[in-house]
Protein backbone atom coordinates (compact mmCIF):
# COMPACT_ATOMS: atom_id res chain seq x y z
CA UNK A 1 0.00 0.00 0.00
CA UNK A 2 1.61 3.74 -0.63
CA UNK A 3 2.26 5.69 1.71
CA UNK A 4 0.39 9.14 2.18
CA UNK A 5 2.55 12.11 2.81
CA UNK A 6 0.93 15.44 3.65
CA UNK A 7 2.80 18.30 1.92
CA UNK A 8 1.70 21.95 3.90
CA UNK A 9 3.40 24.64 1.83
CA UNK A 10 2.34 27.69 0.29
CA UNK A 11 4.82 28.15 -2.04
CA UNK A 12 3.77 26.57 -4.86
CA UNK A 13 7.00 25.82 -6.82
CA UNK A 14 8.11 23.94 -3.61
CA UNK A 15 4.68 22.14 -3.33
CA UNK A 16 5.41 21.29 -6.91
CA UNK A 17 9.06 19.78 -6.46
CA UNK A 18 8.06 18.11 -3.42
CA UNK A 19 5.17 16.33 -4.91
CA UNK A 20 6.66 15.60 -8.36
CA UNK A 21 10.23 14.18 -6.44
CA UNK A 22 7.59 12.03 -3.59
CA UNK A 23 5.39 10.48 -6.48
CA UNK A 24 8.26 9.68 -8.56
CA UNK A 25 9.51 7.66 -4.75
CA UNK A 26 5.96 6.08 -5.28
CA UNK A 27 4.14 8.23 -2.50
CA UNK A 28 1.36 9.41 -2.48
CA UNK A 29 0.81 12.79 -1.64
CA UNK A 30 -1.57 15.58 -0.27
CA UNK A 31 -1.46 19.16 -0.48
CA UNK A 32 -2.28 22.10 1.37
CA UNK A 33 -1.05 26.11 1.12
CA UNK A 34 -2.51 27.11 4.26
CA UNK A 35 -1.98 25.81 8.18
CA UNK A 36 -5.94 25.12 8.67
CA UNK A 37 -6.38 23.26 5.89
CA UNK A 38 -2.93 21.87 6.51
CA UNK A 39 -4.27 20.81 10.28
CA UNK A 40 -7.98 19.87 8.54
CA UNK A 41 -6.58 17.19 5.93
CA UNK A 42 -3.63 15.40 8.89
CA UNK A 43 -6.22 15.07 11.59
CA UNK A 44 -8.95 13.50 8.45
CA UNK A 45 -6.90 11.68 6.35
CA UNK A 46 -4.42 10.33 8.90
CA UNK A 47 -1.27 10.89 6.25
CA UNK A 48 1.75 8.31 7.21
CA UNK A 49 3.79 11.76 7.42
CA UNK A 50 3.99 15.56 7.12
CA UNK A 51 6.21 18.03 6.20
CA UNK A 52 5.46 20.94 7.68
CA UNK A 53 6.77 24.42 6.28
CA UNK A 54 6.93 27.02 9.37
CA UNK A 55 5.99 30.25 7.88
CA UNK A 56 2.23 29.43 6.29
CA UNK A 57 -0.81 32.12 5.84
CA UNK A 58 -3.99 31.49 8.67
CA UNK A 59 -1.46 29.29 11.17
CA UNK A 60 1.70 28.65 11.23
CA UNK A 61 3.65 25.70 11.24
CA UNK A 62 4.00 25.62 14.96
CA UNK A 63 0.78 26.20 15.94
CA UNK A 64 0.07 23.19 13.21
CA UNK A 65 2.45 20.75 14.89
CA UNK A 66 1.06 21.63 18.71
CA UNK A 67 -2.65 20.93 17.62
CA UNK A 68 -1.07 17.83 15.85
CA UNK A 69 0.13 16.69 18.77
CA UNK A 70 -2.57 18.03 21.56
CA UNK A 71 -4.49 14.91 19.23
CA UNK A 72 -2.53 12.69 20.17
CA UNK A 73 -1.33 11.80 16.33
CA UNK A 74 1.72 10.32 16.09
CA UNK A 75 2.14 11.12 12.18
CA UNK A 76 6.07 12.05 12.10
CA UNK A 77 6.48 15.82 11.20
CA UNK A 78 9.45 17.31 9.16
CA UNK A 79 9.70 20.79 9.67
CA UNK A 80 10.38 22.89 6.85
CA UNK A 81 12.87 26.06 7.69
CA UNK A 82 14.11 29.03 5.96
CA UNK A 83 17.33 29.66 6.76
CA UNK A 84 16.76 33.13 9.17
CA UNK A 85 13.91 31.13 10.84
CA UNK A 86 16.44 28.74 11.91
CA UNK A 87 16.93 29.54 15.47
CA UNK A 88 13.27 28.29 16.05
CA UNK A 89 14.03 25.49 15.12
CA UNK A 90 14.35 24.46 19.03
CA UNK A 91 10.77 25.81 19.17
CA UNK A 92 10.19 23.55 16.79
CA UNK A 93 11.56 20.14 18.55
CA UNK A 94 9.75 21.01 21.45
CA UNK A 95 6.53 21.19 20.28
CA UNK A 96 6.42 17.77 18.85
CA UNK A 97 8.43 17.90 15.42
CA UNK A 98 10.39 14.67 14.41
CA UNK A 99 12.75 16.36 12.20
CA UNK A 100 13.60 19.68 10.35
CA UNK A 101 15.29 20.75 7.11
CA UNK A 102 16.46 23.81 6.57
CA UNK A 103 15.36 25.64 2.88
CA UNK A 104 17.07 25.07 0.17
CA UNK A 105 17.51 21.49 0.83
CA UNK A 106 18.42 18.61 -2.08
CA UNK A 107 15.58 16.51 -2.67
CA UNK A 108 17.64 13.66 -2.04
CA UNK A 109 18.55 14.60 1.53
CA UNK A 110 14.62 15.15 1.65
CA UNK A 111 13.78 11.83 0.58
CA UNK A 112 16.22 10.24 2.89
CA UNK A 113 14.77 11.74 5.32
CA UNK A 114 11.07 10.93 4.87
CA UNK A 115 12.53 7.00 4.40
CA UNK A 116 14.31 7.39 8.17
CA UNK A 117 11.65 9.09 9.89
CA UNK A 118 8.67 6.33 8.03
CA UNK A 119 11.01 3.48 8.73
CA UNK A 120 11.27 5.16 12.24
CA UNK A 121 7.41 5.13 12.94
CA UNK A 122 6.85 1.43 11.74
CA UNK A 123 9.68 0.44 14.09
CA UNK A 124 7.60 2.60 17.21
CA UNK A 125 4.66 0.79 15.82
CA UNK A 126 5.89 -2.85 15.82
CA UNK A 127 7.95 -2.82 19.38
CA UNK A 128 4.91 -0.70 21.04
CA UNK A 129 2.59 -3.96 19.44
CA UNK A 130 5.50 -6.58 20.27
CA UNK A 131 5.88 -5.44 24.05
CA UNK A 132 4.39 -2.65 26.23
CA UNK A 133 7.02 -2.66 28.33
CA UNK A 134 10.21 -1.16 27.41
CA UNK A 135 13.38 -2.94 27.05
CA UNK A 136 16.06 -2.19 28.79
CA UNK A 137 18.55 -4.04 27.63
CA UNK A 138 19.51 -3.42 23.97
CA UNK A 139 21.51 -6.20 22.53
CA UNK A 140 23.08 -5.82 18.80
CA UNK A 141 26.39 -7.78 17.82
CA UNK A 142 28.43 -8.28 20.30
CA UNK A 143 27.68 -5.46 22.18
CA UNK A 144 25.04 -4.87 24.89
CA UNK A 145 24.08 -1.94 26.76
CA UNK A 146 21.91 -1.87 30.14
CA UNK A 147 19.80 1.37 30.37
CA UNK A 148 18.95 0.90 33.95
CA UNK A 149 22.93 -0.13 35.12
CA UNK A 150 24.53 2.51 32.55
CA UNK A 151 26.40 -0.16 31.38
CA UNK A 152 27.64 -1.00 27.74
CA UNK A 153 29.38 -4.58 27.62
CA UNK A 154 31.52 -5.95 24.79
CA UNK A 155 32.32 -9.74 24.65
CA UNK A 156 31.54 -9.78 28.32
CA UNK A 157 33.82 -7.17 29.16
CA UNK A 158 31.72 -3.51 30.98
CA UNK A 159 33.39 -0.81 29.04
CA UNK A 160 34.70 1.88 30.69
CA UNK A 161 32.92 4.74 29.31
CA UNK A 162 31.88 8.38 30.80
CA UNK A 163 27.96 9.47 31.50
CA UNK A 164 28.03 11.52 28.66
CA UNK A 165 29.18 8.81 26.24
CA UNK A 166 26.71 6.54 27.37
CA UNK A 167 23.90 8.91 27.14
CA UNK A 168 24.76 9.66 23.63
CA UNK A 169 24.66 5.99 22.81
CA UNK A 170 21.69 5.16 25.39
CA UNK A 171 20.01 7.83 22.37
CA UNK A 172 21.43 6.78 19.21
CA UNK A 173 20.58 2.99 20.26
CA UNK A 174 17.01 3.29 21.00
CA UNK A 175 16.26 4.82 17.90
CA UNK A 176 18.34 2.79 15.60
CA UNK A 177 18.78 3.77 11.83
CA UNK A 178 17.07 7.46 12.74
CA UNK A 179 19.44 9.92 11.42
CA UNK A 180 20.67 12.78 13.81
CA UNK A 181 22.33 16.01 13.15
CA UNK A 182 24.65 17.36 15.31
CA UNK A 183 22.75 19.94 16.28
CA UNK A 184 19.88 17.43 17.19
CA UNK A 185 22.24 15.47 19.34
CA UNK A 186 23.73 18.48 21.67
CA UNK A 187 20.38 19.45 21.92
CA UNK A 188 19.04 15.82 23.41
CA UNK A 189 22.20 14.92 24.58
CA UNK A 190 23.96 17.94 26.10
CA UNK A 191 20.81 20.36 26.19
CA UNK A 192 20.73 23.76 25.64
CA UNK A 193 23.70 25.03 27.06
CA UNK A 194 25.73 23.70 24.44
CA UNK A 195 24.33 24.74 21.79
CA UNK A 196 26.31 25.77 18.83
CA UNK A 197 29.24 23.82 19.39
CA UNK A 198 28.60 20.86 17.53
CA UNK A 199 32.35 19.54 17.26
CA UNK A 200 31.52 18.44 20.85
CA UNK A 201 29.27 15.81 19.01
CA UNK A 202 32.16 14.79 16.98
CA UNK A 203 34.61 14.45 19.44
CA UNK A 204 32.79 12.25 21.61
CA UNK A 205 31.45 10.36 18.69
CA UNK A 206 35.66 9.53 18.24
CA UNK A 207 35.95 8.54 21.61
CA UNK A 208 32.62 6.50 21.90
CA UNK A 209 33.87 4.66 18.99
CA UNK A 210 37.24 3.77 19.99
CA UNK A 211 35.94 2.00 23.16
CA UNK A 212 32.86 0.16 21.56
CA UNK A 213 33.96 -0.54 17.81
CA UNK A 214 36.68 -3.23 16.81
CA UNK A 215 37.78 -0.82 14.34
CA UNK A 216 36.93 2.46 15.05
CA UNK A 217 37.62 3.67 11.64
CA UNK A 218 35.55 1.31 10.07
CA UNK A 219 32.81 1.34 12.13
CA UNK A 220 29.62 -0.99 12.79
CA UNK A 221 27.68 0.97 15.42
CA UNK A 222 27.88 4.42 15.55
CA UNK A 223 27.71 5.32 11.60
CA UNK A 224 28.16 8.64 9.87
CA UNK A 225 25.90 10.35 7.21
CA UNK A 226 27.87 12.90 5.44
CA UNK A 227 26.39 15.77 5.37
CA UNK A 228 23.79 15.14 8.08
CA UNK A 229 24.84 13.82 11.15
CA UNK A 230 25.13 10.12 12.71
CA UNK A 231 22.91 6.77 13.62
CA UNK A 232 23.12 3.52 15.20
CA UNK A 233 23.18 0.85 13.31
CA UNK A 234 21.74 -2.13 14.86
CA1 LIG B 1 6.08 29.63 3.73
Amino acid sequence: MARTILIIEDEQHIVDILKFNLQKEGYETLEAYDGAAGLELALTKKPNLILLDVMLPQMDGYEVCRKIREEHLQIPIIMLTAREEELDKVLGLELGADDYMTKPFSMRELTARVKANLRRAVNQETSRAADSQPSNIIKSGDLTINIERYEAVKNGKVLDITLREFELLKFLATQPDKIFSREKLLENVWGYEYYGDVRTVDVTVRRLREKIEDDPSMPKYIITKRGIGYYFNK
